[in-house]
Parts: C-alpha cells; sequence; structure tokens
C-alpha cells in the first residue's frame, strides 16, 4: 500500500478516521461495526492510537495489522517515547513493519497521572530523536502531531512551531493537528508554519462535539479553545443529546466546508472516539467536496 507521504502527491485533501484499542471484547465487537460503517467512505487511512502503559500498547500494533492485512485499509500506527526504551521502541517498530506498517505518527506522549513529561532511563527526550530512530530503523512513513493553539506546555506558539520544524527536519513527511475549533486560528498558525519554512502536508484534526461535559474536558487538557458562540450554543442545549449531537454535527461540516474550500487544507483527520455516525453524516453532507 502507498505510504500517506507518497498519497498526498496524487489525492488531495486525505481523509482519516482515529480509533483508540478498546479495552473489552464489547468494545471491540463497537468498533469494527464502526469500522465497517466508515469503510464505505474509502479513508485515505485510518489511524490507531498508542495506550499510555501495559497491555493497552501491544493492542495497537495488533489492531493495526489486522485492520490494515484483513479489513485492507491503508493504517498508521500511533507511537509514544513515554514509557519506553529505545530498544523495546526497535522491537515495536520491526513488529509493525513485519505486519506491513508502513506509517507511524511519532508523538512524546504524557505521564499517564499528569505532570510533566520525564523521559525513560534509555528512552527519547524529545519526539525529534524518535522521529530519527524511526527513519533509520525502517523506511517508514513518519507522521508528526501539530499544534494550532499551541500545545499544553507550549511557551509561546512561534517556540512551538520551531520544535515542529525540528520533527520535520528529523524526517517527519506530514503534520496532523491537535483539534480545533477555530479555523482562523488554524490559518494564522500555517501560515506562520509555513513562513518558518515548514512545507510538510497539513492535516487539520476535526472532532464533533458530541456531549458537552467530554469536550469540556478534552479542550482543557489538549489545548484547544471553544469560540465564545459555539460554547453558548452547546451550553444552550446541553441537557438534549440530540441538539448536542445536532450541532456539533453542524459546526464541523461548516468547518470542514471552510478548510476545503477556502482550499487551505491537505486532509481532515476525524477524531471518531470509535463511534461512526457523525462523521458519516459530515462525510456525506461534503460528498461533493471530497474524494470519497
Ligand atoms: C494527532 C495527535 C495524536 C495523538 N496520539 C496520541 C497517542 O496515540 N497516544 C498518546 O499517548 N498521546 C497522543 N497524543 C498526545 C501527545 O502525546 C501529547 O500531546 C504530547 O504531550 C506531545 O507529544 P508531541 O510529540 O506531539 O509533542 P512534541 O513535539 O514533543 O512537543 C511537546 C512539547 O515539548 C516542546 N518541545 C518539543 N521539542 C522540544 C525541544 N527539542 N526542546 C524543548 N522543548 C521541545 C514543544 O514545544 C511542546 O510544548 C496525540 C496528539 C495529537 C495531536
Amino acid at each position: 500500500m502507498m505510504r500517506i507521504d507518497e498519497l498526498t502527491k496524487t489525492t488531495l485533501p486525505l481523509v482519516s478516521f482515529e480509533f483508540f484499542p478498546p479495552k473489552n471484547e464489547e468494545g471491540f465487537a463497537q468498533l469494527y461495526r464502526t469500522i465497517d460503517r466508515l469503510h464505505p467512505l474509502h479513508p485515505s487511512y485510518v489511524s490507531v492510537t498508542y495506550g499510555a502503559g501495559g497491555s493497552e500498547r501491544q493492542k495497537t500494533v495488533e489492531l493495526a495489522g489486522r485492520i490494515q492485512n484483513e479489513i485492507g485499509i491503508r493504517t498508521l500506527a500511533h507511537l509514544t517515547c513515554a514509557g519506553h526504551t529505545k530498544s523495546e521502541i526497535g522491537e515495536i517498530l520491526d513488529q509493525l513493519w513485519s505486519a506491513g506498517i508502513r506509517n507511524v505518527l511519532a508523538l512524546r506522549g504524557d505521564p499517564p497521572g499528569g505532570g510533566a513529561f520525564k523521559p525513560t532511563e534509555g528512552g527519547f527526550g524529545y519526539t525529534s530523536e524518535l522521529i530519527e530512530f524511526v527513519r533509520a530503523r525502517h523506511d517508514f512513513c513518519v507522521v508528526t502531531a501539530g499544534y494550532p493553539e499551541g500545545h499544553p506546555q507550549c511557551l509561546n506558539l512561534t517556540r512551538d512551531l520551531e520544535h515542529l520544524k525540528r520533527k520535520v527536519e528529523h524526517g517527519a513527511s506530514v503534520i496532523v493537528t491537535q483539534l480545533f475549533f477555530d479555523n482562523e486560528a488554524f490559518y494564522r498558525w500555517r501560515d506562520q508554519a509555513r513562513a518558518l519554512g515548514i512545507e510538510a502536508p497539513i492535516v487539520a484534526g476535526i472532532m464533533p462535539i458530541g456531549n458537552v461535559a467530554q469536550i469540556k474536558r478534552f479542550v482543557t487538557m489538549c489545548g484547544a479553545k471553544i469560540p465564545h458562540p459555539l460554547l453558548l450554543r452547546i451550553e444552550a442545549v446541553e441537557e438534549d443529546a440530540d441538539a448536542v449531537y445536532q450541532t456539533g454535527v453542524e459546526y464541523a461540516t461548516q468547518q470542514c466546508r471552510d478548510l476545503i474550500e477556502r482550499g487551505e487544507v491537505d486532509g481532515i483527520h476525524f477524531y471518531t472516539l470509535n463511534r461512526s455516525r457523525a462523521t458519516v453524516d459530515i462525510c456525506r453532507a461534503l460528498r461533493d467536496k471530497l474524494p470519497l
């Protein structure tokens, strides 16, 4: 299967869906139903997140291999510096390569209980080091994360972008962003990235709001902001699950339409939370705009 960076040369905008490895059998059954419903949309790729610890981790390798080889969708496997020595990371990369996975999203990861990141002894201190290691191990396409509104530990957006540039210089060839709701913030950040000489394709991370308490929790963790008019709209219907859903889908559809129509984006990455309904509704509404 063509690598994601090769795909960006022929098929834009990319459309991709993110999943996490479920905790139990029931969760897996639900995820496979979700993938069944999303498969007909012909995503450019799907991605599988990397757990914070323990048995969750092996699941990423297995699930990524299964989606790519049994279901037949190009898969991007996430991988973090956190909690691993270099030799453990090397083994995981060998397993991914043997399973036919050719795309890796290299990340730093966060400590499970929150707080400051501390490198594991014998591990990587920065994502740029992991990226270099992944590139040297096998001929993977390395994807990296970008933060249009700043990483939560960001001291300054320009400094953050300098670090993003370093990740690209160390071998990352595609950027996927953290979720954001404010396209204008994204455009400013993207222009600043381009001005700094970051030329890699940028895929925009979109999360349709499905639950008000949950999205408030996510944005505090990830550094994104909910624009005030949107916050007022969702809070006004907070008790009505259907109305929250409709508002979230409508907003995300409009956001994607703007990104595509203004030609400002190389791809759209949906944070699905292992559900299909919102992503299907948005992609259907944008059918004339997306290469589905
Ligand atoms: C698309 C996406 C997918 C994700 N998937 C997962 C996942 O599957 N599993 C998971 O555990 N987490 C995941 N995360 C969360 C991610 O692990 C955290 O946001 C983590 O804190 C940052 O990792 P990073 O590689 O993106 O950031 P980095 O690029 O490492 O940046 C983190 C901070 O360090 C600073 N920094 C970077 N380089 C340097 C340097 N050389 N010197 C000084 N400071 C530096 C940056 O400015 C920034 O403030 C994901 C995030 C995104 C956006």
